[in-house]
């Protein structure tokens, strides 16, 4: 470890000492090139200046020269004179490449027949001048720069003209600068020529153009050294790379030695420890990693470890406090409740020391994840110790909570398969509500495990905590208990009431309600055992013990006539399956499809009228009859009423009830009757309860009645003797 992270430092201050250099480098590179740049700009405008001055000393110097001539003549009395005078002045002056005197007394001319090719620029120059007039021309391809005016005044033309080389100023140029002229190119071609082998990036070379009358008359070319970036590279690198050195030692006994060292020393010992801790997860790989990364993960485990229960991976207990403190503080959703629910293993001491420590973990594993599976994202769960469990539940009605802790209880109660054993575990829950049992934590915890204390004691596995007065609901979640164990241990039975009907006494039939057994143990309405039911996936199991009772009975009361009818729920009509275990229940009891009638409410048609029909149509192929049950209720429209295969309307109760006192009621009575007789369909009345409603429904002209009046729910083994009673009493 200790070589690696050795090696590791030296690629690192390799790297950046390279980095470095080459960031150096660049940035030489780069102000070598602006300088170089700089250099030739001033040095350009500064051969600039030169050259035009030296161009206006030539014209100046011509001027000079030509006076001198005048004066001399002027002097020179006779021919002689004025020829020695000349020859003197032209021996004097050897750049004057033609000198000539015109028209005059004394017509020398120094040189040169060609003279008349520059004669139109001449005449130009001089035609409006008094003085002599400079111009420039070229003459046997050669630039030239002159000068001409007249000494005599009458003259018609100049009768003094000199002629020199228009590029002569450069001599002069590269006297004093001391910079040599590569090349001079005139009237197209060069004229002169130095050839120079240059080192790249020694030197540039910069251009002057010179032209008159918009042509160009010649340019001349020069050279500018510039500072070449090796040369300089490698005379400063020299200096740079021992101060990096000293800047990177610098670095390291300050800052890395100072911070990172021990930090990557500190890292790699827990790192170590951290390995010994989870010796299952990979971290083999990090050894490579900077120190700083195994720190980072190093804090983030120890952070989890804080919160979390090592075995589950749970919520501990002081997560789970910090949780539960900030949901009750949170009184931002005041409508929230919360159900602090305590959970607790039985025997968990016996599974441990029957099955040893080892698969007691793997239970408590298994148990954590089916709790964590089980929760919305707004719950808590945590491991508080050992086989204790606690969960914080959010809800919004006392049924929610009922059917969200009888889901978990189930969860939890289900056989767990650790390491190829099945254990089956009683489990123990508390559940105490917010705001009703505990204005802070520390009250509901303790209302919470009352009510555990009280589920471990008593004969109930999960106990909800209830004052006195206490005017929430839980009893849902006993009767989800006590249906489900009703299912098995048969604690329910049926109660059948007559419906008889007015005209024919034969026809008449029975309508089967469920029941409990023990009617002083369950005193909740059967009403409520079916909504609970409903809303917790056991009115499937119960339809089916309904309709199995009900067809095993028919088979018992051998009467060849008499016809059931049984009540359906709404999630009975969504199952496919339902008409299939009809069919079965009444091949297995002998039961004529004629024989069997079911029974929906309004409103449950109206929930989802496709599937309904479907359902519907299919019981009414096999045979069996329907009655639309608590009809007036649901609002079923006259559309579904007509193409329903439905026999039979059964008026709801709380509008035969007060129907001799109630108009409207009446009114609803008797249209309903005439409707459904309209639509070729039967009624019924519930709730007939006295002679004067059952007079009014015979004048109205209904079909059946149902009700006290008539007769309560009888027990199975009273059917026989009540019909044979009631058929004496009509017959009588
Ligand atoms: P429902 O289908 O309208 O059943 C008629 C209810 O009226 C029964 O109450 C019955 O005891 C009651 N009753 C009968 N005659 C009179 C009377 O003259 N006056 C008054 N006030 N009440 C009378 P029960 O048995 O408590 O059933 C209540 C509801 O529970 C039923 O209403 C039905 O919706 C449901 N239910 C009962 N048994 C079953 C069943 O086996 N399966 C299904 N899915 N639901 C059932
Ligand atoms: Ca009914
Ligand atoms: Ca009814």
């Amino acid at each position: 470890m200790r070589i690696r992270i050795q090696t590791f430092n030296l690629v690192v201050f390799i790297m950046m000492g390279l980095l470095a250099l080459s960031l150096w480098s660049v940035s030489l590179y780069w102000l070598n090139q602006q300088q170089n740049e700089e250099t030739v700009a001033t040095q350009r405008e500064n051969a600039r200046q030169q050259l035009n001055q030296l161009q206006l000393q030539q014209r100046d110097w011509l001027q000079n020269r030509w006076q001198e001539v005048r004066y001399g003549i002027a002097d020179a009395t006779d021919k002689d004179r004025r020829h020695a005078f000349l020859n003197q002045f032209i021996q004097r002056y050897p750049q004057l490449r033609s000198l000539r005197l015109t028209n005059s007394r004394i017509g020398l001319t120094q040189s040169g027949s060609d003279f008349n090719a520059c004669r139109q620029a001449m005449l130009a120059a001089v035609a409006q001048a008094t003085q002599p007039a400079i111009f420039d021309c070229p003459l046997q391809q050669q630039y030239l720069i002159g000068i001409a005016g007249r000494l005599n005044q009458a003259a018609p033309l100049p009768d003094l003209v000199m002629l020199m080389p228009y590029f002569s100023f450069i001599d002069d140029f590269q006297k004093q600068s001391g910079r040599e002229i590569v090349q001079v190119s005139q009237a197209g071609e060069i004229i002169s020529f130095r050839e120079i082998r240059l080192q790249q990036g020694e030197a540039r070379f910069i251009h002057f153009g010179y032209t008159s009358n918009d042509q160009l008359r010649g340019k001349l070319s020069l050279l500018i050294p510039v500072q070449n970036f090796n040369q300089l590279w490698l005379s400063q690198v020299i200096w740079v790379v021992p101060g990096l050195l000293l800047l990177m030692f610098m670095f390291y006994r300050l800052f890395y030695r100072a911070y990172v060292g021990p930090l990557i020393s500190l890292s790699s010992k827990m790192h170590k420890v951290m390995r010994m801790y989870l010796p299952g997860q990979s971290v083999e790989k990090r050894h490579l990693a900077p120190g700083l990364s195994l720190l980072n993960t190093y804090f983030l485990n120890l952070t989890h470890q804080a919160k979390h229960d090592m075995l589950t991976g749970l919520n501990n207990r002081s997560m789970f406090e910090e949780r539960l403190q900030q949901a009750l503080d949170d009184d931002s959703q005041l409508k929230r409740k919360y159900a602090l629910v305590f959970i607790d293993i039985d025997q968990f001491h016996g599974v441990n020391q029957r099955l040893g420590q080892f698969i007691g973990d793997g239970l408590l594993k298994q148990l954590a994840k089916r709790l964590s599976d089980g929760i919305r994202e707004s719950d808590c769960v945590s491991r508080l110790e050992e086989d204790n469990f606690a969960m914080l539940l959010e809800f919004r009605e006392d049924d929610e909570l009922s059917s969200l802790v009888e889901k978990i209880y189930q969860a939890l109660i289900q056989p767990y398969h650790v390491y190829g054993r099945e254990i089956k575990i009683a489990i123990r829950m508390g559940v105490a509500t917010y705001p009703e049992h505990g204005q802070d934590a520390n009250e509901l915890a303790l209302r919470a495990d009352h009510a555990l204390l009280k589920a471990q004691k008593g004969e109930w596995p999960v106990v909800f905590e209830q004052d006195e007065g206490d005017n929430s609901d839980f009893s849902a979640f006993t009767v989800i208990q006590s249906i489900r164990k009703a299912l098995v241990n048969d604690e329910f039975k049926l109660v059948y009431q007559p419906v008889i009907h007015l005209k024919q006494h034969q026809k008449r039939y029975l309508e089967a309600l469920l029941r409990w057994k023990d009617e002083d143990e369950h005193r909740h309405s059967i009403d409520r055992t079916i909504e609970l039911a409903e809303k917790n996936d056991l009115i499937k199991p119960l339809t089916q013990w309904i309709i199995e009772s009900a067809c095993a009975e028919l088979q018992h009361l051998a009467m060849d006539d008499m016809q059931i009818a049984i009540n359906l729920s709404m999630i009975d009509l969504h199952d496919d399956k339902l008409p299939d275990r009809i069919a079965y229940s009444m091949t297995r009891y002998s039961v004529k499809p004629n024989q069997l009638m079911v029974e929906i409410t309004e409103g449950q048609i109206m929930q989802d009228p496709q599937r309904v029909i479907e359902i519907l149509k299919r019981l009414s192929d096999m045979g069996i009859s329907l009655t639309i049950d608590d009809f007036g209720t649901g609002q079923a429209s006259l559309t579904y009423l007509k193409n329903l295969p439905v026999e039979k309307l059964k008026i709801d109760r709380s509008f035969v009830k007060d129907m001799v006192h109630d108009i409207d009621d009446s009114a609803i009575v008797e249209a309903t009757i005439k409707l459904a007789h309209t639509l070729g369909k039967e009624v019924v009345a519930e709730g007939v309860e006295n002679s004067e409603i059952h007079e009014l429904l015979v004048q109205m002209d209904c079909d059946y009645v149902q009700g006290y009046y008539i007769s309560y729910p009888l027990e199975w083994d009273q059917i026989h003797a009540w019909f044979e009673h009631s058929e004496a009493k009509t017959a009588s």
